[in-house]
């Protein structure tokens, strides 16, 4: 089994597979995974316990942390409320091969959290101000990684993603303002699987963990689109990045430790201002052609609504680990897209943007993530090459 090489211009961006693979190896991946581990970045605050608004019979509730929703039964879209079609036998619910470790450790650090403005995403479902419902983990403590959450819950999840909110677009599409939604999604779906294959369960009786190649080949490297949208989601994610890097560089990183908190603020800057970034790939994703067109408000408010019903989707993952991750790596996104979207300019001006702490910790994370994903699969790549010289 071969993977693909990828070469040339990723779609609808603007720089190359090769430049992409270089610099990630060379600059994003390391600052990243500095970043990451400062006291500023380890702290997530999320919403955890379930309350799924679609779903409510299925039981889902029984899992550890969970309690049962009584939401409005109107608040929702009819396409959404539709009763489950197969039959979930308690099996399916439980996250089977953890360990007591990866349990979600809900370790609260108040120094972390404090100061910075509070505002809610429109991009996303949860109210990111409603401070009495969120409660604080540490990512370090999670990884993400194979939880064993598989079957009929999770397939249900990613079929109403994909059927409901970003259906696939026709081939020969030629509006990227059509596109973006599916390949947003598909590339993050792709770095949740490829970072399941990274840290898999290898054996249960003895605890070892480590990578399945064939699962990732399965899952991501045999479908030559999942590799691409991966490399799409990661530099548009990067591009918001860089559209706000002078808010991202005055931001107030402090958490009460000052030695921390410098290395933090310089780490930021070290990728915000990185020369060969900026010379390699200076506009990851030009989202300034997007939108152009009479009907560019109606696209941005359909896809708007969608995410927001994708956010909302994620109260319905029903293993505790994996709806961390996702409601994470879903914020990062749609805070990706509220800075790449909401205002219009090359670079934003600090008093236009405002995005909460909690944002900037999800977006900074999710590139993390998209950054280790492609990693991995240009490693797996390269190693596949290798391998074949020598036969
Ligand atoms: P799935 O990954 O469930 O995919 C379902 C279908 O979607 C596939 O059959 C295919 O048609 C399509 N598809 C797959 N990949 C793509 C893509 N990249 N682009 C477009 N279409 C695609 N499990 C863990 O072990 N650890 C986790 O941290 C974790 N986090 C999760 C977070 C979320 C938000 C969700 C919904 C699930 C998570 N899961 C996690 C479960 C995991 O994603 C899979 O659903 C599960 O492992 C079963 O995989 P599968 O092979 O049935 O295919």
């Amino acid at each position: 089994q071969g993977a693909q090489k990828f070469s040339g211009i990723i779609e609808d961006c603007c720089c190359d597979y090769e430049t992409v693979n270089r610099l990630n190896e060379e600059v994003l991946s390391p600052s990243l995974q500095d970043l990451v581990r400062t006291p500023f970045f380890r702290y997530f605050k999320v919403k955890l316990w379930c309350d799924c608004p679609f779903w409510p019979d299925d039981g889902m509730c029984r899992l550890r942390d969970c309690s049962v929703c009584e939401c409005p039964d109107n608040e929702f879209p009819e396409a959404l409320k539709k009763p489950l079609q197969h039959t979930l036998s308690s099996n399916d619910l439980v996250c089977q091969g953890e360990n007591p470790e990866a349990a979600v450790d809900r370790t609260i650090d108040t120094k972390s959290f404090r100061g910075w403005t509070e505002v809610d995403n429109p991009w996303t479902n949860d109210d990111e101000t409603d401070n009495a419902e969120m409660t604080y983990v540490n990512l370090l403590l999670n990884p993400e990684r194979y939880t064993g959450y598989t079957g009929p819950s999770a397939r249900r999840i990613w079929e109403a993603i994909y059927s409901e909110n970003c259906p696939k677009y026709l081939s020969g599409e030629s509006c990227p303002e059509k596109k973006i939604l599916y390949k947003l999604i598909s590339g993050l779906h792709s770095s949740i699987s490829i970072h399941i294959a990274a840290g898999y369960l290898l054996d249960e009786a003895t605890n070892t963990w480590g990578q399945n190649l064939t699962l990732m080949y399965d899952r991501v490297l045999k479908y030559p689109d999942r590799v691409r949208n991966l490399y799409f989601t990661s530099l548009f994610v990067l591009r918001a990045v860089t559209k706000a890097a002078s808010f991202l560089d005055q931001a107030d990183y402090e958490t009460g430790n000052p030695v921390e908190d410098l290395k933090t603020q310089s780490l930021m800057r070290q990728l915000l201002y990185n020369p060969k970034l900026q010379a390699a790939c200076p506009i990851p994703f030009d989202e300034a052609k997007l939108w152009k067109g009479g009907n560019g408000p109606d696209l941005i408010q359909e896809i708007q609504t969608q995410f927001k019903n994708i956010s909302a989707i994620m109260d319905c993952v029903g293993c505790e680990k994996c709806r961390l991750w996702g409601k994470l790596q879903v914020l990062g996104l749609g805070t990706a897209l509220k800075i790449l979207f909401s205002v219009n300019g090359q670079e934003l001006p600090l008093q236009i943007l405002k995005v909460q702490r909690n944002e900037v910790i999800a977006l900074m994370n999710l590139l993390h993530r998209l950054s280790e994903s492609i990693k991995f699969v240009h490693e797996t790549e390269s190693a596949v090459e290798k391998n074949l010289g020598k036969h």
